[in-house]
Order: C-alpha cells, then structure tokens, then sequence
C-alpha cells in the first residue's frame, strides 16, 4: 500500500525522502517542494525507517521557521518533538555548548554577551594597555576581533599599525571572555567546530547522536557552519540538503553559495535530486521570476515549470507619489478582501524596515488589519520610542517616564545606584525627577552630575528654542545635541550592529517625515510648542491603536524576511533604482548587484497568484523628496509578462480623483530633487518661514544662512525642501 505520508509527493520528492541513507542534495528552484520534502523526510525518517527522534539534527534559517517545522512534522506524525532538535546554526551552538563547553574549560552556566558588551570589553583593553581610544576607534577594532574570529577576514589583510594591535589584543579578548565565563556570538559557532575538531571522543558521540542530519536554505550557511556540518556528518554520511542557489541573499554576511560545491566534493558518493516542477505559482510569475534572474553572471540555469495554469500577469503601478503608492496598495487589498482573499494571505514587502511606516499609517488610517513581521512597528522601534521620549520632555520635563526612558541613553555615566538615589531624593522632596539634576542639592555628584546637568540644560535650551525654530531643526538639534545621533554612527562594533545602526539612523531620518507631514496638517499660526504637543498626542494614538493586532492579517516585512514562505497574493514595493537595488557600501558593485537581483527573485517567487510590482515618481522620505528611477529590475522582466498601471502608465487613478494634495504638506517646497544643492557662501536665498536670506558659511551638509531680523543666523541642512536658491 501507498505510504499515507508519501502520497502527495511527486516522483523525484519521493525519491529524496526515500533514500534514506548517503548524502543526498536537492538543489532546486523556488516552490519545488524543498521544505516540503525536508519535513516529510523528518517524518519518514521517523515514522517509516524506525529512526530515533533523538538521532535526528535538523537545521533551518530563522527560529520561525523551526518552530513551524516542528508543527509541521507533528501533524505529520503525532509524537512530541521534545527530542528533536530543530533549531537555527546559533541555537544549536548554544545547546551543544551547554552539554559540552566544560572541555574548553568553561563553567556551562557561560553567559552570552552582546556586541556592545564586547565594544566595553575591548575599549578597557585599549585603555589597560595605552592605546589611545581617540586614535584607534574601539568600534572599529572589536568589529575586526569579531570579523577575525568568524573568520570573515584574515589577519594579512589588516594593514598596520592597527594589526600589531590586534595581535595583541584579539589573544586578550578571548583570554577575558573565557576568565569570565563569556561567550559571544561568534563563539557559538566557533567554540562548537574547535570542540568538534579538538575532542574526538566529543565528536564521536555527537556523530552517533546525530546519524540523520538535515539542512533547509543551505545556499545561505557560511564556512563555520558549513564546517560544524561536515564534522558532524562525516562518518555516518546521512546528510540531506536543500537549496537554491538563485536564493542566496546573506553573501555580506559571510555565506557561501561555494558551500553547495564544496558539498558535492566532500561527500561525492551523493546522490543528487532534481526538483523541477514549482507547486506555488502561476506560470506567468514563474516566467518573470526567471526573465529576471537569467541576467546573473555564472547562473546554472533551471528547467522550473508550474502546471498551475497561466494567471495573471504581473501588475505593475507606477504612482506619483508614494503616499499615493501606499493608498493603491491599500487600495487593491480591500478589493481583494471583498473577493474572500483571506488577509492573512497578503503580504506586502519592502526592502529596508524604514519603508514600512507608509503603509502603517495608511492602513491604521482605515482600520485594515495588519501586522509588520520579523521587526517592530515602526512606532514600537526604540530608537522611535526614545526620540518621542525625548519630545515629550520638551513639552514636559515632568514626564518622570520619559526621563527614565532617555536620561541615559546615550550613557551619561549614571549608574544603577545613583538613578536609584536620584528617584529617592525626588520622592522624598516631592520633586521631579528632571527638577533634582543639576541643582545644588542633586544627589548626583562628578561625572554623573555634570552630565545631568547638560542634559538639563539641553532639554531647556531646546523648549525654549521652540519660540523661534521650527520642529524640524529642533528635532534636528536634539539628535546631534543628545549624542544619540553619534551612538549609533559609533556603534560599528560588528557588522551586523553595524546594519542595524543604519536601520535605526534611517528610521530617525524618517521620523522628519512624521513631523513634517503631521504638522502640515495643523493651523498654521499656533505656537510650535502646541504644535509638537499635538503632534506627541497624535502618535499616543497611533501607539494605542496599533495594539489591537488581530489575528486576520495583512503582513508587512522586509524581502530578505520572506525567504521560504509564500502568500496568493504579494505585492512588491518601493521599487526604484537605489532604494532596490540598495547600494551597500564597501561592497563590489557588481556582486552586489546579482545579490540584489536573487532577493528581488526572492520576492516575486513568494506568491501563488498575483505579484504587485509598486513604486513611484516622487518619494518623500528621510523628510525629503527624491525623484527615482523605476528599479532596473522592473525593466527586466519580459514585457509579456507585465501590465503597467498608474497615471504614470496610462490614468489618473482613484487615488487622485477622491484625494486632492490635502494630505501632503501644504508647503510646497520649491525644488523635489534629491540632487544636491549647489550653495556657496553669499548666495540669496528664500525660506519658506523665515524668508529671505543670505548664505554665510557651508560646512558639509549643513550651512549657515543670515536672515533677518528676528530670524538672525540659522544653521540648516543644505539639501532641506524648506528653502531654494534664489
Ligand atoms: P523555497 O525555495 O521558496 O524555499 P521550497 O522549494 O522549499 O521553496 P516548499 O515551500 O516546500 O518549496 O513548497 C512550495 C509549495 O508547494 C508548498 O505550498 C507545498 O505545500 C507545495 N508542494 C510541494 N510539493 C508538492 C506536491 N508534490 N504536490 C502539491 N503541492 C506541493
Ligand atoms: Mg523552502
């Protein structure tokens, strides 16, 4: 009798969960059942071949998707899953050095520490040992420890003198992680291959343990990984692999597509699946995904087909603007809901986390249910969160929350104990907290009173200042006066902290957008300290309203989130030249390029029934206009396959029929271009609130403008709308 497990396979997915022992590669194109075939193949494994669950290792690329493989193997097959471990490369490092890290000589209570604990760490190191940390950047040199020990880059490769140091200090480091029981994340995988290649009899009972081995996304592990794995495998040469090498979208963080290759020579007596039917998409989605990826250099090409039926062709939109983007978007999925999608079925995908809060506030706005996937609403991100802080004690420097939340951030030198003194001191005098720094009488006292009393000064300057500049320049100043600006173009200790700083800069940088837009909206003629009291309360609203998630979703996420799931109906956005393909700095213009082109492959391979491409004209954003390109990759897929929409294609749309420009700023800045300005000193220039004026100083992006009086010298960025050369 047909095995029940097995009957919705095709001939080949057969085939990969059958053979059950030898090392066994699928590499194979999107939606041709990979996942599918891994799961079953766990259950098969289990259920059919008699294998102990404990003997099983299966590794996945996100905790999610873990857990939704665990789900899945359990429908499949019902026994607990307590001894399975599916799990990511790190969480398995950490669970293997829990039972294992003793041979190190580590206690197995080891504490794992983040990228700012090691920033702390080496910054005394430098100081123990009199590099001077004005020369030398402590970031700098703890992102290349890290990069050293995840062997990203070779020590050859640091020039001096910055070498000789880390010689030095990269055995110091390690020395006083492993003095105090620490363990960072490179560790994880790095101590787990040193014990694996070190401790042979360790080895030897993990490869007993884990005679199955299984690995989904694999064109995605680097070379630590890659060698974890082959330890592991080696002896009882069970390994399954999956993946695609069209979907390899993490080469700047250190993976390897060559690991597929590396593979197929190391266990050569493989036997290679060929997957080449797509169960998820209609055959027009199909057909673009592959006009597209057919323009990357040193591709093998596939033969992925869909008997799905033809569908839809792609829809492309091109708006005007991206509120009117947005509103189209939004637009789509309430007909679509009309028609019974199921919003859970949607999923709408940008390429950097800051292009969320568009469609966020658009579908807040008219109550369409939604949830932003695998990162915080944009409201809920902490940089937001303390920035709004930091607002709200401009209103009110009462706000006791509000000053917990940022007196420290970025560190000010007060520690636990003297913030605790200080909230003692002020319930004892009934005071506010902000009203007991600075004084005479503070309980703080050296560095931690000083800088408390800058900060005091700061939060007071700023409201006072609000008679006379505008939001955005107040906004401005806060973030360059705080220091937190400067935290985070600082915290490069690695390169993953490095990214995410980035994404919380932009994330500010959005934040003027916010502002802009928002106060647009109110009377012109009240005072700037009541206008940034409503705004404050307007996002208070948004905050709240957000809470209410509901089950019955729209998803918002970013296209490097979406790898391995897939939705009816996907609609792709912000889609211009430089916002995607993103250009990524330090590295190779080309590569980059093709690793671009696989996430956009990505994406359009994510939906069954209907891909969206949206972008348009004019983009405000980072509290600016830009005018793109469509993404090149638009242009790339076959004409047959697409229908342009959009009153940049064809005809005015709805969007512009039922809104007039009542929701974009009523100020209508002079130039929309995302050019820089060409400003030199003495030039004549109008501002849109403080009139005529004359440039004095340009220093970098920023310039110094004379106005009249009671304006007087302003200071302001060059590139802002608010202001055009005369
Ligand atoms: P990706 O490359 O995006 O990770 P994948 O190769 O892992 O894709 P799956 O996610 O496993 O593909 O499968 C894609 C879809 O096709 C899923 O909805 C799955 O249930 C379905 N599917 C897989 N194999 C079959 C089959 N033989 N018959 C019907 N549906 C199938
Ligand atoms: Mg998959």
């Amino acid at each position: 009798m047909e095995n029940q497990l097995l009957n919705k396979l095709n001939k080949e997915q057969k085939k990969a969960v059958e053979i059950v022992e030898g090392p066994v590669m699928a590499v194979a194109g999107a939606g041709s059942g990979k996942t599918s075939v891994l799961t079953n193949r766990i259950a098969y494994l289990i259920q059919e071949a008699g294998v102990s669950p404990y003997n099983i290792l299966a590794i996945t690329f996100t905790n999610k998707a873990a857990n939704e493989m665990k789900e899945r193997v359990q429908k499949l097959i019902d026994l607990p899953m307590d001894n399975i471990w599916i799990s990511t490369f790190h969480s398995m490092g950490a669970h293997f050095l829990r039972r294992e890290i003793d041979s190190l000589d580590y206690d197995k209570n080891f504490q794992i520490v983040d990228d700012q604990d090691t920033l702390n760490i080496i910054k005394n190191l430098m100081k123990k040992h009199n590099y001077d940390l004005n020369t030398y950047s402590p970031t700098i040199i703890s992102k290349l420890v890290g990069n050293l020990k995840a062997k990203l880059v070779s020590i050859n490769h640091i020039d001096q003198p910055i070498r000789s140091m880390i010689e030095q200090l990269y055995p110091l480091y390690n020395a006083y992680l492993k003095d105090n029981n620490l363990v960072d994340f490179e560790d994880l995988l790095v101590l787990t291959l040193k014990i694996l290649q070190d401790f042979s009899g360790i080895l030897k009972r993990y490869q007993e343990k884990f005679q199955y081995i299984l690995v989904d996304e694999f064109q995605d592990t680097n070379n630590l990984q890659y060698n974890i794995i082959y330890q592991l495998a080696k002896e009882h040469r069970n390994i399954f692999i999956v993946g695609d090498e069209d979907q390899s979208i993490y080469a700047f963080r250190g993976s390897n597509v060559g690991n597929i290759k590396k593979f197929a020579k190391d266990f050569p007596e493989h036997k290679k699946i060929i997957l080449n039917q797509n169960y998820r998409s209609k055959d027009t989605i199909l057909k673009a995904a592959n006009s597209v990826i057919k323009n990357n250099k040193d591709r093998i090409p596939k033969d992925l087909f869909s008997n799905l039926g033809s569908g839809d062709k792609i829809i492309h939109y091109k708006a005007n603007t991206d509120e009117e983007e947005a509103y189209y978007v939004y637009e789509q999925i309430r007909k679509l809901r009309r028609e019974n999608t199921p919003l859970s079925e949607i999923v709408v995908l940008y390429r950097n986390n800051a292009m969320s809060r568009r469609f966020e506030d658009i579908f807040l706005k008219y109550n369409l249910p939604h949830k932003v996937v695998g990162n915080l609403s944009f409201y809920k991100r902490k940089e937001i969160k303390d920035i709004i802080a930091y607002l709200h004690l401009l209103i009110n420097s009462g706000d006791d929350y509000s000053f917990s939340r940022v007196y420290n951030t970025p560190k000010r030198g007060v520690g636990n104990v003297s913030f605790a003194n200080l909230v003692e001191y002020a319930e004892e005098n009934h005071l506010k907290l902000f009203d007991c720094i600075g004084v005479n009488h503070s309980p703080l006292s050296g560095k931690a009173a000083l800088e408390m009393t800058k900060f005091r000064d700061l939060i007071t300057e700023l409201k006072q200042g609000l008679e006379t500049r505008t939001l955005l320049d107040t906004y401005d100043l806060l973030l360059d006066k705080s220091g937190y600006k400067e935290m985070l173009e600082k915290d490069d200790s690695t390169k993953d902290k490095t990214f995410q700083s980035e994404r919380k800069l932009d994330n500010l940088e959005e934040f003027k957008t916010i502002i802009l837009e928002k106060v647009s909206d109110y009377e012109r003629d009240i005072s700037n300290y009541d206008k940034l009291a409503t705004l404050l309360n307007d996002l208070v609203l948004h905050v709240e309203a957000e809470d209410n998630e509901e089950h019955e979703a729209v998803s918002l996420m970013t296209f490097h989130s979406a790898k391995g799931l897939e939705f009816d109906i996907v609609f792709m956005t912000c889609l211009e030249q430089s916002l995607f393909p993103a250009i990524r700095n330090g590295f190779d213009a080309a590569n980059n390029i093709d690793e671009e082109r696989r996430l956009f492959y990505v994406g359009l391979t994510r939906a069954r029934h209907q891909v969206y491409l949206t972008n348009c004209k004019t983009r405000f954003m980072y509290g600016r206009y830009m005018d793109n390109l469509d993404s090149q990759f638009i242009d790339e897929i076959d004409e047959d396959y697409l229908d342009k929409r959009g009153s940049n294609h064809v005809r005015k749309s709805s969007f512009e029929r039922v809104h007039s420009s009542k929701n974009r700023p009523t100020v209508k800045y002079a130039s929309y271009d995302t050019e820089e300005k060409q400003i030199k000193v003495s030039d004549k220039v109008n501002h849109k609130v403080f009139g005529r004026g004359m440039v004095v100083e340009v220093k970098g992006d920023l310039v110094k403008i004379a106005f009249s009086v009671p304006h007087g010298v302003k200071t302001l960025m060059k590139d802002h709308p608010s202001f055009k050369v005369e």
